[in-house]
């Protein structure tokens, strides 16, 4: 598309480090997209530092903010991103966010990343988990779930490729005509699933990219894959495959540069020096050079 982009970006905001807004924001502006960035909690840092301090925002002083763009005809969007979401408050707030935005824009695309969790472990209150499922999914354009958050949706457990696309179908079924689960662990490899619905008559095209795990726990790996996912589909609307080879891409140089100055680093090896070197890599954001294809099923 020529027309650029305008995100609303609804996600955490971290003084330092790289995660929620500060992993989409960047990249997003990189691609060409004005980006509108709302901070559903300001931190000190990420959560998988030993301590954290700071604010978050409740469903009401949300919808303010969008009282304060609105009277002011400022609530023109082509996209919706939401990732990590606290409270049942702030999340029933986004589902009005949505119905206000697409009043403007009935053609906006909402792209939902359903933080709930990952490798069995939620780390939201159980009782998003239902609201995400019945009332936010089936909003989406785009749903990009890990293994475990795929499972939580649908209710059925992910254990083989077949387990995946069957999620997926499920998943389009409940609204979202695009669906990605971000990381499937279940050989040595790292698996990508996509799966796009074109028209309710056929079959979803579905398609898996494979990529060598990388031994390390990186943060906010998956809020970069949503925004890059929803910048690379602007682009290429109706090829899934390519969006998700160029997101692949580039976030597979992002780490390999982030392992490369952690390995260099001569300190004691800290969680600091796992955060994402974005600013770092912004020339492989621009123009990703892909490496892991992606195979048709
Ligand atoms: P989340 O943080 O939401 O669970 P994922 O774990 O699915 O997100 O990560 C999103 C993307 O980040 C994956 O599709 C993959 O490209 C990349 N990624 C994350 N961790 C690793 C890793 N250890 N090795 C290789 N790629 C990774
Ligand atoms: N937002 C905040 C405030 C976090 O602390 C974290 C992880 O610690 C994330 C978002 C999510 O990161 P990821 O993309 O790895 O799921
Ligand atoms: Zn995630």
């Amino acid at each position: 598309s020529s027309e650029s982009g305008r995100v609303l970006s609804i996600q955490s905001h971290t003084v330092q480090g790289y995660v929620g807004n500060k992993s989409a924001v960047f990249p997003l502006q990189l691609l060409g997209f004005d980006v509108d960035p709302i901070n559903s909690v300001q931190f000190s840092n990420h959560t998988g530092y030993p301590t954290w301090k700071g604010q978050v925002l409740d469903g009401e002083q949300l919808w303010s903010l969008i009282e304060g763009l609105e009277a002011n005809n400022l609530l023109f969007y082509t996209h919706l991103l939401t990732g990590y979401i606290g409270s049942l408050s702030f999340l029933e707030t986004i589902l009005e966010v949505v119905h206000k935005l697409r009043s403007v824009n009935p053609n906006l695309l909402y792209v939902c990343d359903p933080v709930m969790g990952d490798e069995g472990k939620l780390y939201i209150k159980p009782e998003l988990v239902p609201l995400y499922k019945d009332k936010v999914v089936p909003l989406a354009s785009m749903l990009t779930p890990n293994q475990f958050e795929a499972e939580l949706l649908t209710g059925c457990s992910i254990h083989s490729e077949a387990d995946a696309l069957e999620a997926c179908k499920k998943l389009h079924g409940a609204g979202p005509s695009k669906v990605v689960i971000t990381s499937l662990d279940i050989n040595s490899d790292l698996l990508l699933i996509g799966s796009h619905l074109e028209n309710e008559e056929d079959a979803p095209k579905q398609f898996l990219i494979s990529m060598p795990k990388i031994p390390a726990y990186f943060t906010g790996t998956g809020d970069l894959m949503a925004a890059l996912l929803l910048g690379w589909s602007y682009k290429y609307p109706n090829s899934l495959e390519t969006a998700a080879e160029l997101a692949v891409a580039s976030l597979q140089a992002v780490l390999e540069r982030t392992l490369l100055d952690y390995n260099a680093a001569k300190v004691q090896p800290e969680v600091k020096q796992l955060e994402l070197r974005l600013i770092q890599s912004q020339e492989q954001i621009k123009h990703p050079i892909v490496e892991f294809h992606a195979k048709r099923f």
